[in-house]
């Protein structure tokens, strides 16, 4: 099957892709929904992982395949890989990554929860201003002294580091205590668990492993949302644990009154704890998380050049979402060790020129929203918040107005993302801005640099 997926992946990535990164790839079992494969260098590991998950993922579940979850590792005793032309990397003089199993899975102590990635850590968690908050909050459970707040509810968009900060709970708890048991999974696992269970009429087993546990941490909870048992069992087994003062950590892509299809009793016991957003990065966080991927990779790659202003560049040109950032980074570090060149804009602008494209084609108002919150130093909640304070009417009816000009959305979508405004608001808040800029130069050449830093 893996021989007849690899094929079809051959046919979208092209064939140079396919030669270096998918190619090398073997199968080398499924386990609890892990799908793990066997790479002949960390390197392509990390690459494959980065650029390609997705799409395996999703070929192999289209095949039928029970995976939820692709894990790429080197041979367990690997002799020394094969040096060839179609591995551009050379072998990594870096040890194999210990699979984590803090959280057992896998491990013979039977919990049910799925591995930890090894580099997870808080050690590799670049903080600034947009996450400090979830950062801080993540800390203070990992130190596990006390229950202070349950759940730590996490939420914020994709690629913000939420599963990352929730592995990182898991390592520093399990190597601070012995024998805690901290059990870590997505809500996808938690559903096919349950499942599971049920068909197998094991739900006795399955209750009593969940309750007892020290940690249950589930990510990704929105997608429970709407699958009416396992939004059940999941509040049972929420509740059994915060009776027993044990500690919770949730993610989700949003916040717990916003998860669509969630029981209010599951979402307002999901709020009682401490709910902190990650939001969107900033770029100085961009940089910083730049300068520490490049740091990470300086052991591995030490004849590594990279011109001055590229991290710069990229940190003001890809958006928001840090894998995507990552895999570039990555992608950049693969061409420029295959061609043998330093890494210049040039090359950069070479070799990224599709994510560039794709970070380019569109302003999102979230963007404007961002930016003028910050361009007011305002909080992003303001913009879209029912507050009537002129100093923040303002900046809002700011972003509105540039939400018109630069993107093609109605007023009505426009009126969705200012919170649920009408779209005859946002009509009133783009007519007074262009009112006021024809009287006032200074606000016009402030919506200009705006403007102007959006599109750049
Ligand atoms: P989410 O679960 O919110 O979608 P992840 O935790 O999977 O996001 O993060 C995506 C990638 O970005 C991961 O490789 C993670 O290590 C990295 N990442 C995100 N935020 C940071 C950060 N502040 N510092 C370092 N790496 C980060
Ligand atoms: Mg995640």
């Amino acid at each position: 099957l893996w021989g007849k997926i690899k094929n079809e992946l051959a046919d979208v990535v092209g064939s140079d892709h396919y030669r270096n990164w998918i190619e090398p790839l073997r199968f080398a079992g499924l386990n609890e929904g892990t799908a793990t494969f066997h790479v002949p260098t960390n390197f392509i590991g990390d690459w494959v992982s980065r650029n390609y998950s997705d799409l395996i993922l999703g070929r192999l579940k289209a095949a039928g395949v029970p995976v939820t979850r692709l894990n790429f590792t080197l041979p367990q005793h690997r002799t020394q890989p094969r040096p060839s032309a179609a591995q551009p990397m050379a072998a990594a003089p870096r040890p194999a990554p210990r699979q984590a199993q803090a959280a057992g899975g896998g491990g013979d102590d039977g919990l049910p929860g799925a591995p930890l990635d090894p580099r997870f850590t808080f050690d590799r968690f670049v903080v600034g201003k947009p996450n400090e908050l979830a950062h801080a909050a993540a800390k203070r459970v990992a130190e596990g002294a006390e229950v202070t707040f349950n759940p730590l509810f996490l939420y914020g968009g994709v690629g913000l580091g939420k599963t990352h900060l929730m592995h990182a709970i898991a390592h520093e708890l399990t190597n601070r205590r012995d024998g805690l048991r901290v059990v870590y999974l997505s809500a996808e696992q938690f559903m096919y668990r349950f499942v599971q269970a049920l068909r197998d009429k094991q739900m006795m087993d399955f209750k009593q492993l969940f309750r007892s546990v020290d940690v249950l941490m589930v990510d990704d909870v929105q997608f429970i949302a709407g699958k009416d048992s396992t939004q059940e069992e999941f509040f049972h087994t929420f509740n059994a644990l915060v009776d027993q003062n044990k500690q919770i950590v949730i993610s989700a892509d949003r916040a717990p009154n916003e998860i669509k299809q969630m029981e209010t009793r599951i979402s307002s016991r999901l709020q009682c704890g401490l709910v902190v957003d990650l939001h969107p990065t900033d770029y100085e966080l961009r940089l910083g998380i730049l300068q520490q991927k490049v740091e990470n990779q300086r052991q591995q790659y030490p004849d590594l050049v990279i011109a001055d202003g590229v991290l710069e560049f990229l940190a003001h040109r890809i958006s928001n979402n840090v894998r995507v950032l990552e895999g570039a980074l990555m992608r950049l570090f693969a061409f420029a060790t295959l061609v043998g060149r330093e890494i210049n804009l040039e090359l950069t602008q070479e070799c990224l020129s599709d994510i560039l494209r794709a970070s380019d084609r569109k302003i999102s108002i979230e963007e404007i929203q961002r930016r003028v919150s910050e361009h007011y130093n305002i909080r992003l909640s303001d913009m879209i918040g029912p507050r009537r304070l002129r100093a923040l009417a303002r900046p809002r009816q700011v972003a509105m107005y540039l939400s018109k000009q630069l993107t093609s959305r109605s007023l009505p979508e426009i009126g969705r993302r200012f919170g649920n405004r009408d779209h005859t608001t946002i009509l009133h808040g783009v007519k007074k801005i262009e009112e006021l800029m024809a009287q006032d130069s200074q606000l016009a050449d402030d919506i200009e640099l705006l403007r102007r830093s959006l599109e750049a």
